[in-house]
């Protein structure tokens, strides 16, 4: 038991993944609870109070001028993009701590002024990155850490999604620059990129990238992006993404002794599998996760409500916001950008 439980949350933005996922975590979650729920149309915001059992439903502009917020305690920001920060500002004026959706903004000067609003009203802020509460890469961590595959070499990490193939409606925010602030690196490329910095404990020095413009429909984002990051010491990550490729999933380590690897690391609560290759022998392991959305939540809860350091928190998010820019500044220039 954590004292001062349930954090009261008021949820912003509800399309798939507030509604659909985050909110049953809360519930399920033991020291989280939905109080309000935040939507650009009133009538969706009431249907979904109405289904959830949520005591208040507000418009953006409520939310914006201070309606209810003696309601929620902290705030949870599923909206596009390049839509956090004006939210996290305002959550920050009220003194609310804020839990935001990866990535932390559209790119690292917004991501910045994430950091520096909570800052200034001293709130939490924590970047919603679950790979960071997922079993299996936190034991991935800690094989690569004990080091049982000796020293890490390079990280290899793969998150696509054919949303051409799977016949997607072309007009959405993930396509649209203004919203997304990139294409599938903005969206699925954060994954291994993310994975790779928490997995080996450091930050990147410099990257190197290959980005491919996609059709018409995506307004000059990339349909794939390839890219390596140079670490302290010398590892080095090679991740890729994209909007026309099949369904990779995978994420692994290889070292001077062995190898470890994780298959659909990334897809929310999915079932995974480790492989550990080291020593000449290879075991397999089939992990049963607990769900990692109520993990991040009750772990983001207990941060709010004692001493804990809370991880990955803004400054986090900010950096990968930093590395993507220069992947798509890379991308352009074809050079190596130190970061
Ligand atoms: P959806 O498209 O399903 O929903 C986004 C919602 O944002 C909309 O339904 C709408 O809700 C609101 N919104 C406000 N302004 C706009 C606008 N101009 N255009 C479109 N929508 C708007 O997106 P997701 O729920 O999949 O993603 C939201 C955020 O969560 C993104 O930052 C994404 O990267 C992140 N995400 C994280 C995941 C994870 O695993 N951690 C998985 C999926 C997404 P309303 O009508 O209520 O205002």
């Amino acid at each position: 038991p954590v004292d001062g439980a349930p954090v009261r949350f008021a949820v912003l933005g509800l399309g798939w993944f507030g509604p659909d996922v985050a909110i049953p975590a809360i519930e399920e979650s033991d020291f989280c609870e939905t109080t309000v729920v935040v939507s650009g149309d009133r009538e969706k915001a009431e249907r979904v109070a109405d289904e959830k059992s949520v005591a208040h439903a507000l418009t953006y502009d409520d939310y914006a001028d201070g309606e209810a917020s003696d309601a929620y305690d902290a705030v949870y920001v599923v909206t596009p993009n390049a839509l956090h920060l004006p939210h996290v500002e305002t959550a920050a004026e009220l003194g609310k701590d804020v839990l935001c959706e990866k990535p932390l903004e559209a790119n690292a000067e917004r991501a910045r002024k994430c950091v520096e609003a909570c800052e200034e009203s001293g709130v939490e802020l924590m970047t919603a990155y679950r790979m960071h509460a997922t079993r299996s890469i936190r034991w991935l961590r800690d094989i690569v850490q004990d080091g049982a595959i000796g020293d890490p070499v390079h990280t290899r990490g793969s998150f696509s999604y054919n949303l051409i193939a799977a016949g997607e409606d072309m007009d959405q925010w993930r396509l649209n620059p203004d919203l997304a602030g990139g294409g599938p690196l903005m969206d699925l490329g954060v994954y291994p990129l993310n994975t790779s910095r928490f997995v080996l404990d450091a930050d990147p020095e410099a990257v190197h990238a290959t980005t491919v413009e996609g059709p018409e429909e995506f307004d000059g984002l990339e349909k794939y992006a390839a890219f390596t990051m140079e670490f302290p010491g010398g590892a080095v990550a090679q991740c890729d993404t994209g909007y026309e490729v099949a369904g990779d999933n995978y994420f692994e380590v290889g070292g001077t002794h062995g190898r470890v690897r994780v298959d659909v690391p990334f897809n929310v609560d999915a079932d995974r599998t480790i492989t550990v290759s080291a020593g000449g022998e290879e075991q397999v392991v089939e992990v049963s996760e607990p769900s990692e959305m109520v993990e991040e939540f009750d772990y983001f809860a207990t941060g709010v409500l004692t001493d804990m350091a809370i991880g990955p928190d803004g400054q986090h998010g900010y950096e990968d916001m930093r590395i993507a820019d220069a992947i798509y500044e890379s991308g352009e220039s074809g050079g190596r950008i130190d970061l």
